[in-house]
């Protein structure tokens, strides 16, 4: 078991009061490392830093940002094994694919955040007064509090990290109290590539402790969270107090439309990617699905066969596909859902049982009631529900049968239905001819309703951390 220190302006620190907390391997409930608990003080020290770290970044030119996030990204891509692949398996019980896809995708993100760091377009427009001239200017917010959760701890941190680094703001980051090693390691990171120190700190410890504090602190220009939606709500109620600009990504219920047109075992394939990827801990997991009847019962019995024959092995091996829940409270939380859902007339396909430690079996439910836990709320497991629908109608219906709209998807190949589901699905995305779970760094990715607010991703995040400024300039006597 190691010590870490936080990262603070560039210097390694522990707590001021000296408190520490464990990190725990999921996968084996070994203790992995010993981390600072950061309170009020350590919070301060980290936004002052970053304040003096703003007017340090942002004066550099757009290319010295530019440089600096290429410089990450090939450092990513060069040492990301070295740094990240083992505590990505260990701390969040990724398994090797995905811990490798996330470093993929973090190289990508540094490399697309870079290009922005020189599109802070701005725009004139005309004035009905011939003497004035009207400039709009995009400046940056300042100090952004990045708060961040434990299911992606790399590549959802570089996205939350490298857009607004990218147009000119400082960083305090506040990763899940589940995964802060990662973060640490991805603060080093930024740091070796060049950004100035005191431009990112990571300070490490508990949402109702520093992640309260760093969202309250006066000198925060921004939140950035992405985390479930009760912690959304809670943190835009006390950032709306202060007018924060705030973006909010949040938890998802993501609907899988399966139409009559597919082949009902392709279509299980995908579902199973779509639900069972990272044991359930995706946001964007399709945790519904909706199926023209034509093709159900074919469907459930693909579905069952593809769930049944996932292999969940050691982390390590390429073909284990899913590994452990992060905590026993996400197990309970899981198997909580299905008992209710049951007891509510829904049969279990299969699974609905712990198959070893956090590990959850693939779970499939089948006619859950309405109102149940598992088909109103985020389960955040290997657990999804399959109803059959009558019609394309019925089955947009059942997509839109929720409070939440991140991501949604549409198994069909035929175009018109596709995009007419699309035009009428109420999500932040909708996907067609694959599942919801989908990323891309340009892509606007965000939710509506309870999924949270605001987007992120290429140009649309240099938006979310950007502030217009409207200049109008007296051009004298000569109009202009
Ligand atoms: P969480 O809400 O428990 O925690 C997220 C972060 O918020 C953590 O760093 C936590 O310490 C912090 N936090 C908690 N309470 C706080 C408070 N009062 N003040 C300040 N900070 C606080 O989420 P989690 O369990 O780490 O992550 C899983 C959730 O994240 C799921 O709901 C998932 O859908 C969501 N998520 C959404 C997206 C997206 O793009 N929309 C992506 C990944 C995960």
């Amino acid at each position: 078991m190691k010590d870490f220190h936080m990262l603070i302006g560039g210097k390694a620190m522990p707590a001021a009061n000296g408190g520490t907390f464990e990190v725990t391997a999921p996968a084996t409930g070994a203790v992995l490392a010993q981390v600072p608990r950061a309170g009020a003080g350590d919070v301060d020290c980290a936004v002052r830093a970053a304040v003096r770290g703003f007017e340090a970044w942002y004066r550099l030119r757009p290319a010295e940002r530019e440089a600096a996030l290429l410089r990450a990204a090939s450092l990513a891509e060069a040492e990301g094994q070295a740094r990240f692949l083992d505590t990505l398996i260990d701390e969040s019980g990724s398994t090797i694919t995905k811990a490798r896809g996330e470093i993929a995708y973090t190289v990508d993100l540094l490399r697309t955040a870079a290009g922005e760091a020189r599109r802070l377009y701005g725009e004139t427009f005309p004035n009905d007064d011939p003497h004035r001239m009207s400039l709009v200017i995009r400046e940056p917010l300042g100090v952004v509090g990045v708060v961040s959760p434990y299911n992606a701890p790399l590549s959802l941190l570089t996205k939350m990290c490298a857009f607004p680094l990218a147009a000119g703001n400082s960083l305090v980051i506040k990763p899940s109290e589940e995964t802060p090693l990662t973060a640490l390691a991805f603060g080093r990171l930024l740091l070796d590539a060049g950004v100035p120190p005191e431009a990112v700190s990571v300070v490490t410890g508990f949402g109702a402790e520093c992640g309260a504090e760093l969202i309250n602190h006066p000198d925060v220009r921004c939140i950035a969270l992405t985390g479930s939606t009760n912690t959304g709500i809670a943190v835009g109620q006390a950032g709306l107090t202060k007018m924060r600009r705030m973006q909010l990504e949040l938890g998802g219920k993501s609907a899988l439309l399966v139409l009559k047109d597919m082949d009902p075992v392709k279509a299980a394939k995908i579902a199973a990617q779509g639900i069972f990827t990272h044991s359930g801990q995706i946001c964007m997991a399709n945790s519904r699905i909706a199926v023209e009847r034509e093709i159900y019962q074919p469907f459930i019995e693909a579905l069952k066969a593809e769930a049944e024959s996932l292999y969940l092995g050691d982390l390590r091996e390429e073909r284990t596909v899913y590994g452990p829940l992060i905590n026993a409270r996400a197990v309970e939380k899981v198997l909580e859902h299905v008992r209710a859902a049951v007891d509510g007339g829904a049969k279990i396909l299969t699974g609905g049982e712990i198959y070893k430690g956090l590990v959850v079996k693939p779970t499939v439910l089948l006619d859950p009631p309405r109102d149940s836990l598992a088909w109103r709320e985020e389960s955040f497991g290997p657990v999804t529900s399959v109803v059959a629908v009558d019609d394309l109608q019925e089955a947009i219906d059942v997509a839109n049968d929720s409070e939440y709209g991140l991501s949604a998807a549409v198994l069909t190949s035929n175009l018109q239905w596709g995009l007419h589901a699309a035009r009428r699905i109420a999500s932040g995305a909708v996907h067609i001819g694959t599942h919801s779970f989908q990323s891309n760094a340009l892509a606007p990715i965000g939710g509506v309703g309870l999924s949270g607010m605001g987007r992120s991703g290429g140009h649309y995040s240099t938006e979310e951390f950007t502030e217009v400024k409207w200049i109008s300039v007296d051009v004298g006597s000569l109009p202009c």
